[in-house]
C-alpha cells in the first residue's frame, strides 16, 4: 500500500503529546496502523517530548499523558487477532475495520443521501466525540462544501479525489477551516472513511445540511 497522505506534524506532535481530543486520535490511530512512515514521526516526537518532560519539574498531567500515548502505540501496533466481537463489526461494515475501534461501538449504516450511508462510532470513554464511518457509492459526487472546525478522515477503502488530490486506501485527509473542496468518488469502487469531526457542529454546505439534524452533531 502506498500512502501519499499524511496527517500534519503538528497533529502528529499533539498525538504523541497525548494532547489531540478522543475523535481525532482514534482516526490518527488508524492511519498508524497502515503508515510507517508516521509511526516513526511519533516516536520521534515522543522522545522529543521525554527529554522536554526531562528538563521539567514532573507533572503528574505530563506522565499521564505520556503513558496514554504509549499505551495507544501498544494498542496500534498490537497483535490483530480478531475476537468475534470483531468479526461481528466486519460483517456489519462490510470490510476490516482498524484495530483501534475494537473497544469502540460501531453502528449500523444509516441513510444519509442516495448512495450516501453513515454510521456513528461511539468512543466509551469520550461518548460525545464525533467520529463515524462514511459509505459513499462509486462515482457519487459530493457538492461542495466547507469546514467550520477540523476535518480527519482516514480512507479504509476505495478512493475519492478533489482539485487538492487523490485519496486512496492508507490516506489521511485533514481538511481545516480554509478548506473547501467538492470531493467525488472515483468510479471504480464504493469508498469508506473514518472520520472525526473538530470545533463547531454548525457544518456549512451540504455535507452540514446532512449531518446535522440526522446525526445529531
Ligand atoms: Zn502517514
Amino acid at each position: 500500500m502506498t500512502v501519499n497522505h499524511h496527517p500534519s506534524n503538528e497533529t502528529l506532535l499533539h498525538f504523541a503529546a497525548g494532547t489531540l481530543s478522543a475523535g481525532p486520535a482514534v482516526v490518527i490511530a488508524a492511519h498508524l496502523e497502515q503508515c510507517e512512515l508516521c509511526r516513526l514521526r511519533v516516536v520521534d516526537f515522543e522522545s522529543i517530548g521525554g527529554m522536554v518532560l526531562d528538563d521539567m519539574p514532573p507533572t503528574r498531567l505530563a506522565t499521564d499523558a505520556f503513558a496514554r500515548t504509549l499505551k495507544r502505540l501498544d494498542e496500534t501496533t498490537a497483535s490483530s487477532t480478531e475476537g468475534p466481537i470483531i468479526a461481528e463489526r466486519h460483517a456489519a461494515v462490510g470490510i476490516p475495520l482498524p484495530a483501534v475501534l475494537r473497544h469502540c461501538r460501531v453502528g449500523r449504516w444509516r441513510w444519509l443521501g442516495p448512495g450516501f450511508r453513515w454510521s456513528k462510532v461511539t468512543i466509551p470513554e469520550s461518548p460525545d466525540a464525533k467520529v463515524m464511518l462514511l459509505k459513499a457509492r462509486a462515482g457519487l459526487r459530493l457538492p461542495a462544501h466547507g469546514h467550520t472546525g477540523m476535518e480527519y478522515m482516514q480512507i479504509l477503502s476505495g478512493s475519492l479525489h478533489d482539485d487538492r488530490g487523490q485519496y486512496g486506501p492508507g490516506d489521511l485527509d485533514e481538511a481545516d477551516v480554509n478548506v473547501e473542496h467538492q470531493p467525488v468518488v472515483d468510479t471504480q469502487s464504493e469508498c469508506v472513511c473514518l472520520a472525526a469531526l473538530e470545533g463547531d457542529t454548525r457544518l456549512h454546505g451540504l455535507l452540514g445540511r446532512l449531518l446535522w439534524p440526522v446525526v445529531g452533531f
